[in-house]
């Protein structure tokens, strides 16, 4: 099935076993009080595979009351953060010796390739813990030095009960994005993961336990946005929010905090991110990292460089090579090995993105390649790559998250920072040259949360990331992802008698 070869859902089909299907609550899988459960889809034929308890308001209270008694009895946030730090690396430990399982599920349940899962969201997974472990025993305050009379200090606190609704395409990056520093803080949590995508949430739900998280610390509920998401943002005991996913999704999260309990919220929400390539650049480096930038896990990335600038002289080249690379590109069984892209996570999702297609076919854009779903079975669609885009047509504007590329041309580097930044989102941005002035400036230029020169998609533990203007606000990863958890209180005493200032 492809453009390329692989034959459909069965053929390499590593289905592995489905122990976890229930809510965890206070340290126990537990049923939904309304005993209701929906069913899991694997993206490959889509069909069911599993059933899993559905949770709402009420299972999402009892959440929270689990989470708010071990916040505020428990010893989580009461142990040093070496101790904290000492059950995170056994978590992590415990993720390693079940990276195949684990990586499986992620495959069955979103498509995704099963050698990246592998060698990339599992092992990182045990990497985000690794590096918020080592953290948790170096969260500091300051020594204030104020005027005569008084001293004082400040402390960074946990921040309490934080509710984590996350999306469907990094079912397991997500959820230690948002678990590892939270737990390091000393926070308890309540995590949803995505309707489509539950089923490795549960296990680690199950390695937590193991780790010897305490029970009540990490809760996860299954269930939708509507009810289960919904009374998460909405709850008076949930104290702090941190949401992934779309634009649409975080206004009514912020709105449901506003109405609430004020509850601070972090957004990071979607994207429709430039890459920006000058006429120095290397051509087949820089088509690579463009291809590389959209198609990797396919196209359902929150920064896909979905708005490819391309400057005039070498425009035609680009175009040219990037659809040979479309051509050879294979798609099919994501357990595969010889696979480059699986299916779209979810019916819905594939279809949005056909939809798409057929708007920029309407509005004018030149199909270079692709267009077309693959197979008559499962989610598949080609590598679709769009010419002369403008950035008043839908597919320019909408993030489409697929694999849908748009590219343009541009004159000058003035122009390209000019269209780069005509769009409501600033998730992030790249730029390729060899020209240090031009990358430094474009840089500085374009209003988004991260900024790759020579590269894109390179994430780094130590390096935060997060949006700017309707991609959200707030840090993941590095320190920063940490302080999203934190608060800071200060203590303030009076000195006397110190002849000191
Ligand atoms: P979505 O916003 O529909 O859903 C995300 C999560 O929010 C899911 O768990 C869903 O159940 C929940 N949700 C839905 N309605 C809710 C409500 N009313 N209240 C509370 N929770 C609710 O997004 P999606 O379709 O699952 O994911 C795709 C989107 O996520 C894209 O826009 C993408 O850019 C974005 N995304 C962003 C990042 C990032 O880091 N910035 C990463 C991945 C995905």
């Amino acid at each position: 099935m492809d453009n390329g070869s692989s034959n459909g859902a069965d053929s390499f089909a590593q289905i592995p076993p489905i122990k976890f299907s229930k809510l965890f609550i206070n340290g126990k899988f537990v049923d939904s009080v309304s005993g209701k459960t929906f069913e899991v889809v694997d993206p490959r034929s889509g069909e069911a595979i599993a059933r899993v308890s559905e949770g709402d308001k009420e299972d999402v209270d009892l959440a929270v009351k689990a989470a708010r008694q071990a916040f505020d009895h428990g010893p989580w946030p009461r142990m040093s953060g070496a101790e904290r730090g000492s059950i995170m690396m056994k978590f992590a430990d415990l993720i390693e010796e079940n990276i195949e399982e684990l990586a499986a599920l992620d495959t069955i349940n979103g498509g995704k390739l099963f050698s990246h899962c592998k060698v990339i969201d599992i092992p990182v997974a045990a990497k985000i813990l690794r590096y918020y472990a080592g953290a948790a025993d170096k969260i500091h305050g300051t020594v204030l030095k104020l005027s005569k009379g008084l001293q004082g200090y400040t402390l960074r606190e946990p921040i309490g009960v934080v509710g984590s609704i996350i999306p469907w395409n990094f079912p397991t990056l997500m959820f230690f994005t948002k678990a590892a520093p939270a737990l390091a803080a000393g926070c308890t949590v309540v995590i949803k993961p995505a309707e489509q995508t539950p089923l490795s949430a549960l296990y680690y739900a199950h390695l937590a336990s193991l780790a010897g998280i305490p029970d009540g610390v990490l809760n996860v509920i299954n269930g939708f946005g509507d009810t289960a998401g919904a009374a998460i943002s909405s709850h008076m005991e949930v104290d702090k929010v941190s949401f992934t996913g779309s634009t649409e999704v975080g206004r009514k999260i912020m709105t449901a905090a506003a109405a609430s309990n004020l509850k601070p919220v972090s957004l990071e929400l979607g994207g429709k991110s430039p890459l920006i390539i000058f006429e120095d650049a290397d051509i087949d480096e820089a088509v690579d990292i463009a291809f590389n930038g959209l198609f990797y896990n396919k196209g359902e990335i929150c920064v896909a460089g979905s708005r490819v600038y391309v400057q005039e002289g070498i425009y035609e080249k680009v175009e040219k090579k990037l659809v040979e690379k479309a051509n050879a590109w294979i798609i099919g069984d994501p357990f595969d090995p010889l696979v480059n892209q699986g299916p779209q996570t979810s019916k819905k999702q594939f279809e949005k993105i056909l939809s798409y297609i057929e708007h920029g076919k309407r509005e004018g854009a030149k199909l270079l390649t692709g267009g077309k779903h693959i197979g008559n079975k499962g989610f598949y669609i080609e590598p679709t790559i769009f010419s002369g885009v403008k950035e008043d047509m839908t597919i320019a504007k909408e993030e489409i998250f697929g694999p849908v590329m748009s590219l343009m041309k541009f004159k000058t580097m003035e122009e390209a920072i000019k269209r780069a930044n005509d769009t409501m989102y600033g998730l992030a941005a790249g730029v390729i040259t060899n020209n240090l002035n031009v990358a430094n400036t474009v840089s500085r230029s374009i209003r988004a949360g991260i900024i790759w020169i020579n590269c894109f998609t390179r994430f780094d533990l130590d390096c935060s990331y997060g949006g700017y203007k309707m991609s959200g606000f707030g840090k993941d990863f590095g320190l920063d992802g940490l302080y999203q958890y934190l608060q800071i209180k200060s203590v303030v005493t009076p000195i006397q008698d110190s002849p000191w200032h």
